[in-house]
């Protein structure tokens, strides 16, 4: 039998060459576990040389770098988060110490750095032609408030879905709204909205507020991958082992989740508060890929006063969508569709 596996692997070498010689890489170099807090932790250096990057201390013990030559990976002993590019990505778990060498739980390599630097080994993107865009709140429930600056999310979030509705049909995707007035659709019925519309991904559109007036910044949210906590979670709860109709697709959720933040990053002036997870009502029946957006705060008074204006909600829509068709270069280069 493994014999004949080996042979066939040679023909495959021999017929494809340098492309069947990195699948087998890896697929079948396992990377060695080793059991931290409860939980199967990968030794950053051995994901570094899986992934073909170089690993080297930025401060010995505590922080580590693992850097190609587009990719910088930086991890901090004990903080749940890495920065991929400069990005803030949240982990599962902290990142862990043993012995001198830090260590990445197993699920936080699966599911926040493959799909990001590897997505291929998860095979074809689903395609995406019709998108559902879900503006919170409305009607009886107004969401966040800001009275001095005359907020209301739920007005914001339909002025917003308008927008990058607009901005989307001028680029060829179907789209529909969950609801295009101020009227209140229960959670769990936008998610099985979306499953009756047929669509293929789904945005669900939001705006922030803190008792806190100092907080601001923009975050993107994906349905919490398998037997990971929520980024609000200090640590695995029983629900975290339940799987459910929106992690069929959670390597696109985080590679969408990932362009869709960068691009709001680089667009707003707004502070990074990175991809999180969370298991919200609104995503979690989906059986298409979907994110939740919080576009900024409009409890912030700068903040604030800029969600307030057109302008700015457009530059929102615009980054949304420019995070869009970075996913879909993506699928398609994975399709094998790219020129
Ligand atoms: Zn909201």
């Amino acid at each position: 039998m493994a014999f004949g596996l080996l042979v066939s692997f040679l023909k495959r070498i021999h017929r494809e060459g340098v492309v069947a010689l990195l699948a087998i890489f890896f697929v079948c170099i396992p990377l060695c576990a080793l059991e931290l807090n409860g939980v199967n932790h990968l030794q950053l250096d051995e994901i570094g040389a899986k992934l073909g990057m170089q690993s080297r201390w930025v401060e010995k013990g505590k922080i580590k770098e693992l850097k190609s030559e587009w990719t910088r990976l930086r991890f901090e002993l004990h903080k749940r988060e890495m920065i991929v590019n400069g990005l803030r990505v949240h982990l599962g778990f902290p990142v862990a110490g043993s012995r001198g060498k830090l260590y990445l739980s197993e699920t936080d390599f699966r599911h926040q750095i493959q799909p990001i630097l590897t997505p291929q080994v998860f095979g074809k993107p689903p395609g995406f032609h019709h998108i559902i865009i879900d503006a919170g709140h409305g009607g009886t429930d107004p969401g966040a408030e800001n009275p001095a600056l005359k907020l209301r999310e739920k007005s914001l979030t339909l002025d917003l879905a308008k927008r990058l509705k607009a901005q989307l049909e001028k680029a060829g995707y179907k789209v529909t709204l969950t609801r295009s007035g101020d009227r209140l659709i229960a959670l769990p019925e936008r998610a099985l909205m979306a499953n009756r519309l047929k669509g293929d991904l789904f945005l669900s559109l939001h705006f922030n507020a803190s008792g806190k007036s100092s907080v601001h910044g923009v975050e993107t949210y994906a349905f919490t991958p398998l037997l990971q906590p929520s980024t609000s979670r200090g640590k695995l709860h029983p629900s975290d082992r339940k799987s459910y109709p929106g992690n069929k697709h959670d390597p696109w959720n985080e590679l969408l989740g990932f362009y869709v933040q960068r691009s709001l990053k680089e667009t707003l002036p707004s502070p990074d508060r990175g991809l999180k997870r969370a298991r919200f009502t609104v995503l979690r029946d989906l059986n298409m890929p979907g994110l939740l957006i919080e576009g900024g705060f409009v409890s912030h008074s700068q903040e604030g006063r800029n969600i307030g204006s057109a302008a700015y909600r457009e530059k929102i829509a615009r980054a949304i969508a420019s995070g869009l068709a970075t996913f879909e270069k993506t699928a398609n280069r994975l399709k094998g569709k790219a020129q």
